[in-house]
């Protein structure tokens, strides 16, 4: 079957800002906005805010004024995937199956996976991504009744990503019959939005976040840098968060702009081998060599864009080098700032693991059921 496609996808961009705009403007539905780790260092570049600046709270108050009903932040569901990211590692560590276990939380690296190379799709983490962790949690709230609300639900992420809207359409991805994310806006729609409404992102008063799903810890903030996702799982593996332990993680080789970078880790009496891969020709040359029996990893991490999420295809340009170095430092000074450093210390991730979640972890956390 034919489909016209517009070949700079303005049509997709222009329908899904209409879409939300529809969403916001029917007194039906109550609107729920996730925002991504990468999205608040680089939003502002629209709005002459200087490069890497965190603008968090002003996106938030921003977002309220434009009708969002309640504002999130995609790093809760980063301390989620962190959770069950670490618990899988653990059990295919103890079994020796699947290994080395991949991330899975770039879909542009998974459908690259499944297309190129479909003997390591198995390895995949079966964890959703942040996003659909998020936006499962929401519409399970909603269809248990807990929400306080009963308006019909609808979830949109705000995502330094083009290859997120496909993600949210994958039927893995769905439950009971239905998308767990509804839209994705790019940072760069969303800055569109924010235009349209006559608002100067800059001129704006910072707000906090909603609650519950507002608080998380600095380790879901790293999502957003290539490593950061290692770095995460490794602080919850050692469970400390003594700053020289902190350090030392950083230190582990995880952190830096290299193609492929090497870490060894010991857990318990095991020496875990660790790769961080970003841009998926580097991750060619690993998964050849992983094919080749060339070399052994019990980790690999893999994101699609160089340096990671801050420069994703739904980030505003240019992105050259000084751009590149503010949204890495600025995702690490939010890190380096947070009270909270480890997702397994967030108050509010045990909560939802004794409550909502309780005996739903795979159904609303994984792919493979
Ligand atoms: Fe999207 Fe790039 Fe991040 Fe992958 S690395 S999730 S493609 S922005």
């Amino acid at each position: 079957q034919c489909r016209a496609v517009c070949p700079t996808g303005a049509i997709t961009i222009k329908q899904d800002i209409e879409r939300v705009w529809d969403a916001l403007s029917d007194p039906k539905i109550r609107v729920v906005v996730q925002i991504a780790p990468a999205v608040r260092v680089a939003v502002g570049d629209k709005f002459g805010i200087p490069k890497g600046e965190n603008v968090l709270g002003r996106l938030v108050a921003a977002l309220r004024r434009i009708g969002f009903d309640e504002v999130y932040d995609t790093n809760f569901g980063a301390d989620l995937t962190v959770m069950e990211e670490s618990k899988e590692l653990v059990e295919r560590l103890e079994s020796g199956d699947n290994l080395p276990l991949f991330t899975s939380c770039c879909p542009a690296w998974v459908k690259f996976c499944e297309n190129r190379y479909p003997q390591f799709r198995k390895k995949i983490s079966t964890c959703r991504s942040p996003q659909e962790m998020f936006g499962a949690l929401i519409k399970e709230e909603a269809r248990m009744d807990e929400a306080g609300d009963s308006r019909k639900t609808v979830v949109v992420s705000i995502m330094p990503c083009t290859a997120k809207k496909a993600e949210i359409t994958r039927p893995e991805h769905f439950n009971e019959g239905e998308q767990n994310v509804d839209y994705v806006l790019t940072t760069t729609e969303a800055s569109r939005m924010i235009q349209e409404s006559g608002i100067d992102l800059s001129q704006v008063e910072p707000e906090a976040l909603d609650m519950p799903f507002g608080i998380s810890s600095g380790a879901g903030a790293i999502f957003g840098v290539t490593g950061g996702v290692t770095e995460a799982v490794l602080r919850r593996l050692m469970n400390s968060d003594r700053a020289e332990d902190l350090e030392a993680i950083s230190f582990t080789g995880v952190r830096g702009v290299d193609g492929i970078k090497e870490a060894s880790v010991k857990l318990g009496d095991r020496d875990v081998k660790i790769a961080v891969v970003n841009g998926l020709k580097c991750a060619s040359e690993v998964l050849d060599k992983l094919d080749a029996g060339e070399i052994y990893y019990d980790f690999v991490e893999v994101m699609a864009c160089k340096r990671g999420c801050i420069t994703g295809g739904g980030q505003p340009v240019p992105i050259g080098p000084r751009t590149k170095k503010a949204r890495v430092e600025g995702l690490y000074k939010i890190d380096k700032m947070a009270q909270i450093k480890l997702s397994s210390q967030n108050p509010i991730v045990a909560t939802v693991y004794d409550g909502i979640l309780k005996g739903k972890e795979h159904k609303l956390l994984h792919n493979e059921k």
